[in-house]
């Protein structure tokens, strides 16, 4: 399905500040693709349609899930807005005709992180933070690491994630500090 075919469609499961935010989503995750050396085209696509299971009533997310036979783990049980993200795959796949296992697994990783992130994966997780729309304390810092560094950057932004997390008192996806130990550990190695 073309950009723009999408677009019309999301426009009937998404609220219009959620399209505006999948936009930015998109539209910066082209420009961090350029920079970093990912198919702009297959950026473009995972952004518009990383929110597209977002609007899905949380009450309706299990079952949703379950109908697709997705696995759900202890943590999405219990928060399950977590499952917005594998289950937003799978409709990428189902009603959007996405094929591309590289643009779905983006999407899929897209809320928690976790191991072996494509650099696709990483941008559309950083992407998610830094769309122009995005307006939180210690934003522009993480655009500015954003500019130079992909794997500084999702660190940051796995460390902003864990930190709001913390301080709702909600609960952390083990994928987020698996994903997060890698990207330190990866790091420590390459200095
Ligand atoms: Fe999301
Ligand atoms: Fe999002």
């Amino acid at each position: 399905m073309e950009y723009w075919d999408i677009i019309d469609k999301l426009k009937n499961c998404l609220t219009v500040k959620r399209l505006v935010h999948s936009q930015g989503v998109s539209e910066i995750a082209v420009v961090l693709a350029g920079r970093y050396g990912v198919d702009r085209d297959k950026a473009r696509l995972a952004g518009i349609l990383h929110d597209c299971a977002r609007e899905i009533p949380t009450q309706n997310l299990v079952s949703e899930a379950l109908n697709r036979l997705l696995d759900i783990d202890d943590i999405e049980r219990q928060e399950p807005v977590l499952l917005h993200a594998p289950l937003g795959a799978k409709l990428a796949e189902e009603i959007y005709g996405v094929r591309d296992k590289e643009i779905l697994d983006a999407i899929k990783k897209h809320t928690v992180g976790g191991l072996t992130m494509s650099r696709l994966a990483k941008i559309i997780y950083l992407a998610d933070f830094i769309e122009p729309n995005r307006d939180f304390s210690g934003v522009d810092k993480l655009r500015q690491i954003a500019e130079t560094d992909l794997d500084k950057a999702v660190l940051a932004a796995y460390d902003h994630s864990l930190e709001y997390i913390i301080k709702q008192r909600g609960l952390i996806h083990p994928a987020t500090v698996a994903g997060r130990n890698q990207i330190l550990t990866n790091l420590a190695e390459a200095d």
